[in-house]
């Protein structure tokens, strides 16, 4: 009797300190944002690309063109949340700031072929519906991500390529630049160091509405010094881009062979529908688990259908934020950052 009441003693004290440590686990995870709170009414994260990006490669004011360009994008999205818009506006005029900034690697200053020309990839998905759609290889939309929903909502497609989406960009009155446009040759020397070296910069966005819809895109130049007409995994629905009401909504950056091979962002979502994991166990098992095994390197961005964030990467750096309804929120670029 003794020994029983001794044992429920001790029980009862140490209790509260494994609870606490719990929780002080939970606070110091800087991967994943509102892991067990109440159902955000709306929330937003993107990213402007993974890559080798440490404090040593970066100047400071470029380090603060990318905060200030990544909080002027976001703010777009933010707003259209939180005035009760939809997913997929937030998505697409978000990651529009984005392709018309010359830092990323996305409409104007996107990267460049082995052939010294630009050709641009994008995908979006209505996670309400799996509805999708995208443009590969395509050199004179100036918006390939608008492109991208015009297939979605204006065609029977889900992807159009080179000069077939333009027509049909042009067909929907969308802008059609001259390929030069995408050009600047400023930013082009300004960055050539670190672009040359890296494969950074390609622009996503997902958000949650107020109606509880999911919506992600990605677009961009793709891998610096590709050829052939290659495609990387950003217009591929499953790959580098996807969303499903059910799950979450994610958009990829990195090394696209691997992102499409390992249909990332579909087993992200495949991981919480079939096997139950949360948003955060399914990311973190396969960007740095299964990616990391199979020699992949690069991140996601993805929200849940509760508002939670998830942004895990296995490179040095990804530009990234978000923002949820209830005030949180930040930008980051470095692994040591929240
Ligand atoms: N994933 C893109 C591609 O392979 C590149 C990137 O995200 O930097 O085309």
């Amino acid at each position: 009797m003794n020994k029983k009441l001794i044992y429920i003693t001790v029980l009862v004290a140490f209790c509260p300190l494994f609870l606490s440590c719990n929780n002080a686990n939970q606070r110091n995870d800087n991967k994943v944002v509102n892991p067990s709170k109440a159902k955000q009414e709306w929330a937003i994260v993107i990213h402007g690309g993974a890559g080798v990006i440490t404090r040593e490669k970066m100047t400071p004011e470029l380090d603060k063109q990318y905060r200030e360009s990544l909080t002027e994008a976001m703010n777009v999205g933010k707003k259209i949340l939180s005035e009760g818009g939809s997913a997929l506006d937030a998505v697409e005029k978000t990651i529009n700031m984005m392709e018309d900034n010359p830092l990323f690697n996305a409409g104007k200053g996107a990267v460049f072929t082995h052939d010294g020309k630009n050709e641009l990839d994008a995908a979006i998905m209505d996670g309400s519906n799996l509805a999708a759609g995208a443009v590969a290889g395509v050199t004179d939309i100036k918006n390939p991500i608008t492109a991208a929903r015009c297939v979605m909502t204006k065609s029977v497609h889900v992807m159009l390529s080179g000069s077939g989406a333009s027509q049909f960009a042009k067909e929907q009155g969308l802008e059609i630049v001259t390929p030069s446009y995408f050009y600047t040759k400023r930013r082009f020397n300004e960055l050539q160091e670190i672009l040359k070296k890296e494969k950074m910069g390609t622009v996503g966005c997902c958000a949650l509405d107020k109606n509880g819809n999911l919506a992600a895109g990605t677009s961009t130049g793709g891998m610096p010094n590709k050829k052939y007409n290659r495609i990387g995994d950003a217009p591929i629905i499953g790959a580098g881009t996807y969303a499903n009401n059910a799950t979450c909504a994610i958009s990829g950056t990195g090394h696209g062979e691997y992102f499409i091979r390992w249909t990332v962002a579909h087993d992200i979502s495949a991981l919480m529908e079939y096997k139950g994991l949360s948003l955060k166990d399914a990311s973190e098992l396969v960007v740095n688990g299964k990616l990391v095994k199979a020699g992949g390197s690069g991140g996601v961005i993805c929200v849940d259908k509760s508002g939670n964030i998830s942004m895990p990467f296995n490179s040095e750096g990804m530009f990234r934020g978000f923002a949820t309804a209830d005030g949180n929120g930040g930008v980051f670029i470095y692994k040591d950052e929240k």
